[in-house]
Order: structure tokens, then sequence, then C-alpha cells
């Protein structure tokens, strides 16, 4: 990975003058390996390897935020004192500064991811027609798999032995013969008997 070069250890502008202080740069940031002066429980080095501490990174690329989460399930991190939103605060390191009224919209919806690869700045109304976009394809999916449940299948094959004809099972159930054919011959819901 590029980014361990790209940036210095907070190691620069820290003057030796005791030997306290050089005790404190035999401390090495836990991410990039460069001198580090901190001295906390954890020693990283920077705002950027602080992201690279406190994220899992996930098959699908993103970055799931590890550290303190808020109410709201986004990621927090303190920067200067100051309590920030994870991804928001990845944005601006990796990115670019957000401008003001600004949102930071997640490409993967995933509230707690921090890559900035899934992050772009957006407005409001963008942020909320992505909602709209995502919660209709959520009902789509829903809707096509709560069509049939496991036990109207199992009320399907026994209507079939009863001798009901398959047009008028199909009807009962708003799905096509071609389905209910599938059914009991074993193409589709295999796994019921
Ligand atoms: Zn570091
Ligand atoms: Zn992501």
């Amino acid at each position: 990975m590029g980014w361990t070069t790209i940036f210095n250890a907070c190691i620069i502008n820290f003057i030796i003058k005791t030997i306290e202080d050089y005790m404190i740069i035999k401390h090495r940031c836990e991410i990039c390996d460069m001198p580090c002066k901190r001295t906390f429980s954890r020693v990283i080095c920077s705002d950027k390897c602080r992201i690279f501490a406190y994220i899992k990174k996930k098959e699908d690329g993103c970055w799931v935020w590890t550290g303190k989460k808020g109410q709201d399930m986004y990621g927090q991190i303190s920067v200067n004192g100051k309590r920030k939103r994870a991804h928001r605060v990845s944005f601006e390191l990796f990115k670019e500064k957000i401008l003001p009224g600004m949102l930071i919209l997640h490409s993967c919806h995933n509230t707690l991811c921090v890559n900035p690869d899934h992050l772009r700045q957006g407005t409001v109304k963008e942020n909320s027609n992505d909602m709209i976009a995502a919660s209709r394809s959520l009902i789509g999916e829903k809707s096509r798999r709560a069509k049939l449940k496991e036990q109207d299948v199992k009320k399907i094959k026994e209507l079939d032995k009863q001798g009901f004809c398959r047009l008028s099972i199909a009807k009962q159930y708003g799905i096509t013969r071609e389905c209910i054919s599938s059914i009991i011959l074993g193409k589709s819901w295999k796994h019921i008997n």
C-alpha cells in the first residue's frame, strides 16, 4: 500500500532535548512503523493512521469502522478533542475538503464504512433520492421473496395430491401455472417435501 510513505510521522519538528524525549521516539506507530511521540495506550502517529487502526477491511471493499459508534450508527472519531463522524473525517483526510452544507453519501449504504472510495459529497436532495432508491429495491426483494412461503409450498403439493387442477391452485396463490408445475415436479423449492 502506497499510503505508508505518503505522509510523515509526528516526529517531524520534534527536537530531542532530554532523555525522556529520546525514550519517546523509541515508540513506533503500529500502523506505519514511523517513529512516534504519542504515548497513549496505542501508538498511532497521525489521524490517517488512526483511520487504519480502527477499521476492518471487508471483501466487498468496505472499511468497517470498529471504533466508537454514535446512536446515529456512524463511526465516531475525536480530532483535536472534537467528536466527529469517522466517514467525514476519512473523506477529508484521503479525498478533499467537504464543502459547506454538503453531506457525505455512501455508495455502499453501509453507514459504518469509511473507505473514501465508497464516499462522495452530495446534497440533502441527492441523499434522499439515494435512500428512496435503496428502500425501493429492498421492498422489491422482500415482496418477491414473500410471494410464497414454505407452508404455501407444502399446501400446494397437498392440493395437487388431492387432485385439484394446477390452474386453480395457481389462481388461489396469485402465481402462474408454470410456477405450480415446477413446484410439483420438484424443479423449485426442492428442499420442501
Ligand atoms: Zn503512523
Ligand atoms: Zn463501503
